[in-house]
């Protein structure tokens, strides 16, 4: 296992569409584990291939709070795995504040389904469904658009999306790091 770098906006290949799984291998397990240590390490509480430089359509979540006095203690006991995942089924409107490992120092409210039925497979080459609401539906869609080259940013009010892009573009060109402080914890 290894932990891998995120790729951070505006790196292109958070843009691009993720291909299929056409058979899930040994090297399929192995992407997932990286992404499980990646995750944990950065810490979030969702990861897509893509933002591991992974094109593949397979995505990790652990929505589950951290034990606070053993930090790591229930780590992997509620990681979730997905390969080639796809939304059934989604209903209600829910708000939450989004952060992203690949959108460094931002969060903001977004819009999506309360709930949702996910389809995918797991590394058993099971057909496996998930039925999510509140955090978990919300991350669930998060990391799904980034199989299709979708970050949070994207269904922001045009404004405030600005703000960010150009917030970060200054940061490229004065040529230093954007500020690393962010509420990683719930950041996907
Ligand atoms: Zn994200």
């Amino acid at each position: 296992m290894s932990i891998r770098r995120i790729l951070t906006f505006p790196e292109p290949f958070l843009r691009e569409t993720a291909r299929p799984v056409e058979n899930i291998t040994g090297d399929t397990a192995k992407w997932i584990d990286d992404m499980a240590q990646t995750m944990y390490a950065a810490p979030g509480i969702g990861l897509a291939a893509p933002q591991v430089g992974l094109d593949q359509r397979i995505i990790v979540l652990d929505v589950a709070p951290d034990d606070d006095e053993e930090p790591g203690k229930d780590r992997g006991k509620h990681l979730i795995h997905v390969v080639n995942p796809v939304i059934v089924e989604a209903d209600g409107e829910t708000t939450f504040e989004e952060g992203c490992l690949s959108v460094v120092d931002f969060r903001a409210e977004v819009d999506r389904a309360a709930r949702v039925l996910v389809r995918g497979w797991n590394l058993d080459q099971q057909e496996i469904e998930i039925e999510a609401d509140g955090l978990l539906a919300v991350a669930l869609q998060h990391e799904i658009d980034h199989l299709e080259g979708t970050l949070f940013i994207d269904r922001l009010s045009r404004l405030k999306r600005e703000l960010y892009v150009k917030r970060v573009k200054k940061a490229l060109r004065e040529g230093r790091p954007i500020a690393q402080r962010r509420a990683a914890s719930e950041s996907n």
